[in-house]
């Protein structure tokens, strides 16, 4: 049986091997989670690294309605990095692959090992800007308006792809 589902955003991004195919092959494999439906995938966006070393990154948001519950949820995007071979060697580090839940319908979460919203999505243009692509007027739970946060990102260089 399906219990109820939940609207839930996915931050994606890699900058290692080819980011924009494994962007797009980890999008796939979202749509293919158990008790999960992708209902909206964003652009690809090229974007600098900020704080992570290697080259430039690819990034996009999944938006999906999944009945798994969010430590579930958390286990499975940690799966799908290491089937694409991440290895946390360093914080920031290069990696093939970064899957970040963003946002967990409206809810606030506060775990050891997930915090939802995403404590730093909203400084950050390459989650921003899919994320306004897909939702203009989506709430980032405790902050409001996402879009409110737009200008404070505009000199973070982001390129549709
Ligand atoms: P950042 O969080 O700044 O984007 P990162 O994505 O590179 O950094 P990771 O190495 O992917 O960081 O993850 C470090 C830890 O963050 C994970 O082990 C996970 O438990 C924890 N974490 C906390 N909140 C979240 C979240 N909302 N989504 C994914 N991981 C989270
Ligand atoms: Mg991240
Ligand atoms: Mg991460």
């Amino acid at each position: 049986m399906t219990g109820a589902r939940v609207t839930c955003h996915i931050g994606v991004g890699a900058n290692l091997g080819n980011p924009a195919v494994t962007v797009k092959q980890a999008v796939e494999r979202l749509a293919i989670l158990p008790d999960t439906t992708l209902s909206a995938s964003s652009s690809l966006f090229r974007t600098a690294p900020v704080d992570a070393g290697g080259g430039d990154y690819v990034n996009a948001v999944a938006r999906i309605e999944t009945g798994l519950a969010p430590a579930a949820l958390l286990a499975s995007l940690q799966q799908i990095e290491r089937d694409f071979g991440r290895e946390r060697s360093f914080r920031n580090a290069p990696r093939t692959l970064d899957l970040d839940i963003l946002l967990y319908g409206g809810q606030k979460l506060a775990d050891a090992d997930l915090t939802v919203p995403h404590p730093r999505m909203h400084e950050r243009a390459f989650v921003l800007i899919p994320l306004l692509q897909l939702d203009p007027f989506i709430d980032i739970p405790g902050r409001g308006p996402a879009h409110a946060f737009a200008p404070g990102v505009a000199g973070q260089a982001i390129h549709k792809l």
